[in-house]
């Protein structure tokens, strides 16, 4: 069988990584070039937080979350990147005017999924065990089973992966301007294929109902003088922030989340609710360098839930919002499940 994958994002990649592995012809479609940063999946932290996201998502996420969980190894394995993946867990904490933040936290969690029961709370002794750098707080969750993927390792691993195997075609910057059963249209070109995947991300808003963009803006700071080494979210009533500990001494700062399809550079509001929020969790974090500061757009749908859509010939799949990380290897499993990919 030939086909075709409509977008090379996360999902496009995670869809080309199993269709591979089952031997078929894969031809990716992308408008931007393979090592390009269009992609949500290339400005996200990467992180699996299967428990934390609960706090603002539906339970269902969770058990999609622990699958992906256990598939991500695997395709890590694939690409030769196996150290990318990290399950060490991550810390919840909130500065001591704000301990009902986490009480509320663990109370959500807690009426969503029963395993949040096991969550462990940390006094500032087990904190200091954990994280020595976060000494400073003296109250906090520890949530064992999470963990991130270096999302930047895998994109580019992922591109040199794809870009090298004998059964991959790649037309970078080629817009898909619709997507039918069995039929992609580009310019004045149509092609024809004999499965097709629509995994456009917010590009696949022209035939996608109710998508819509929810902007993200993270930092990139680097410092010697802060030992975070698990991701570690700071709860605050007004803008809470991640974390996320990268190598060589760096960190992702995120994320803001804006009701906006607006890709343009990082706002001066932001800028400085993020870099004081994050200076308050660690004053080591003052004299960083911020080495990158970078705006994408999630693709959400009406109810910030995923969708697989399966019809003859043609799977879309769409609306990974703030988890595709989280989310697709499992959404992928899903889908391929359902139709005669089996
Ligand atoms: C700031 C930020 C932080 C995030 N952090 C996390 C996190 O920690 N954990 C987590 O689980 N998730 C996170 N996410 C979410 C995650 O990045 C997205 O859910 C995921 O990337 C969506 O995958 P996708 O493949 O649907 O879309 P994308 O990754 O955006 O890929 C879509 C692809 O389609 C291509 N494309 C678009 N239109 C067309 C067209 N017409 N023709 C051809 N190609 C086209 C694009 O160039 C792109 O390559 C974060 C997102 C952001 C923005």
């Amino acid at each position: 069988m030939n086909i075709a994958i409509a977008g090379a994002g996360l999902v496009g990649r995670v869809l080309a990584l199993n269709l591979l592995k089952k031997g078929y012809n894969i031809t990716l479609y992308d408008s931007d070039t393979a090592y390009g940063e269009e992609a949500a999946g290339i400005t996200a932290a990467g992180m699996l937080a299967v428990f934390a996201e609960l706090e603002s998502a539906e339970s269902i996420i969770f058990d999609i979350g622990q699958r992906s969980i256990e598939l991500w190894p695997s395709l890590l394995e694939q690409l030769g990147i196996m150290e990318s993946f990290q399950q060490k867990g991550s810390i919840i904490t909130a500065h001591p005017q704000d301990a009902n933040e986490l009480e509320h936290f663990i109370e959500t969690l807690q009426s969503k999924v029963a395993e949040a029961s096991k969550i462990k709370r940390l006094n500032q002794a087990e904190i200091m065990e954990l994280e020595p750098d976060l000494a400073q707080h003296t109250k906090g969750f520890y949530l064992p089973h999470e963990g991130q993927v270096d999302a930047q390792v895998f994109m580019k691993t992922s591109s040199d992966y794809l870009l090298a195997h004998p059964h991959v075609t790649w037309h970078q910057n080629t817009t898909v301007d619709k997507v039918e059963e069995g039929m992609l249209y580009f310019g004045n070109q149509s092609e024809r294929y004999d499965w097709v995947f629509d995994a456009r991300g917010l590009g696949a808003n022209v035939q996608m109902e109710n998508l819509r963009g929810v902007r993200g803006e993270v930092f990139w700071l680097e410092t010697s003088e802060v030992k975070i080494t698990r991701p570690t979210r700071m709860l605050h009533p007004r803008y809470k922030i991640y974390i996320v500990p990268r190598p060589n001494n760096r960190y992702i700062i995120g994320a803001t989340e804006i009701e906006s399809e607006d890709k343009s550079p990082m706002s001066v509001r932001s800028s400085l609710e993020l870099l004081s929020a994050v200076y308050s969790v660690h004053s080591g974090f003052g004299e960083a360098r911020i080495v990158n500061m970078v705006t994408n757009c999630r693709p959400t749908l009406k109810d910030n839930l995923p969708k697989i859509e399966n019809s003859d010939k043609l799977t879309r799949i769409n609306g990974l919002y703030r988890h595709g990380y989280l989310m697709a290897p499992a959404i992928v499993e899903q889908a391929l499940n359902e139709g005669i990919f089996k």
